[in-house]
């Protein structure tokens, strides 16, 4: 588990459920998005019938579970939360199906993830409220068509490419969520840290938000840690200098660098002079795998403008020489 990675640790789901924010209004960010649910739920409660299918996608920690949450209460709708991870057959899927009132919200998290007969039953149920529940095996096997009450798919992906185009297409509404800018993040800090009842003043806000990589996952997930540090070392208020010696013990960087993207980048400059190198040298010369090195640090890099990835290997960008506070080579351009 990474301080700074997006993805949920497995202890974090009762602090994150208390940090969620509850109502449209009082999500941050994302205003497009907001402004244009805002307008489907709206309508659909209007014409009293279920909202349209929806798809969010975006990087995780971003808000799509919070959203889809919000998409229920807005309704006055149950909700159901699944994952297409957790639906490996269609008979899976069909139970769940069969199962849910009128109305109901149906969270299917990392959707591109599902086994392909249970998407092709997706298909029908969406679009028809249908599905055929087959019974028995070979030729003697028949089709028994069930009805399904109006229900509203919200979908969640990180990657929306990977969807077909039938399922995309069978959503009414898409929304891309962006990573987050750092105001925006300072607001999630501070709301965040008003619900904990932590202390914290306008610069640790700054300090904590420009290290949280666009996410208010790792945002809280930050605040959580520097409110330690406050509490153990000082009177427990957070100002830039607890949250700044706070984070140089967890090795978070001003930038939300940590210690592998720090180590991946230190050797593309100290011992490659920038590159270009290839990624199976460059990941043994920080002693990780190659994946860890593509998978973990890279995404992050690039995203910042530090490193690229070219046909002759990894190269790292005039800004990393400047982050890491080393001179420029001679032949570096920019
Ligand atoms: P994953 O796909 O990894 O599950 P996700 O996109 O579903 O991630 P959430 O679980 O919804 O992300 O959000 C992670 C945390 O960030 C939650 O604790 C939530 O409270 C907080 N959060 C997300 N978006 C916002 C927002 N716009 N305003 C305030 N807090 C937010």
């Amino acid at each position: 588990d990474r301080l700074v990675g997006a993805e949920a640790e497995s202890d974090e789901s009762a602090v994150e459920a208390a940090l969620r924010p509850r109502e449209l209004s009082e999500f941050i960010g994302q205003s497009k998005v907001r402004e244009q649910l805002d307008l489907v739920l709206k309508a659909a409660r209007r014409r009293g019938g279920t909202a349209d299918h929806v798809l969010l996608s975006g990087a995780p920690g971003l808000g799509k579970t919070t959203l889809s949450m919000i998409i229920a209460a807005e309704m006055s709708a149950p909700i159901r939360i699944t994952s297409g991870p957790a639906i490996q057959h269609a008979g899976d899927l069909a139970a769940i199906l069969s199962s849910l009132q009128e109305g109901e919200i149906l969270f299917l998290d990392e959707i591109h993830r599902m086994s392909r007969p249970a998407e092709e039953m997706l298909y029908m149920a969406m679009e028809d409220y249908r599905v055929d529940v087959i019974v028995g095996k070979g030729p003697g096997a028949t089709a028994i068509p069930l009805e399904l009450p109006p229900f509203t798919l919200v979908g969640a992906t990180t990657r929306a490419g990977l969807l077909p185009p039938p399922l995309r297409d069978r959503f009414g509404f898409t929304a891309h969520m962006e990573f987050y800018e750092p105001g925006e993040l300072e607001q999630v800090v501070h709301r965040s840290a008003r619900l904990l009842d932590v202390r914290t003043d306008a610069e640790g806000a700054t300090e904590i938000a420009g290290r949280s990589r666009g996410t208010p996952r790792i945002a809280n997930r930050l605040l959580r840690r520097v409110r330690d540090y406050a509490q153990v070392k000082a009177d427990g208020m957070i100002d830039r200098d607890i949250a700044s010696r706070a984070l140089a013990v967890y090795e978070v960087d001003e930038r939300g660098l940590d210690r592998l993207d720090r180590a991946v980048l230190g050797a593309l400059l100290k011992l490659f002079g920038g590159g270009p190198v290839g990624l199976s040298t460059l990941s043994v010369a920080v002693g990780e795998e190659r994946e860890t090195v593509e998978e973990v640090a890279e995404p992050f890099l690039v995203r910042e403008g530090l490193l690229a990835r070219t046909p002759r290997g990894r190269i790292a960008t005039p800004a990393a020489w400047d982050h890491l506070g080393l001179a420029r080579p001679p032949q570096s351009p920019g």
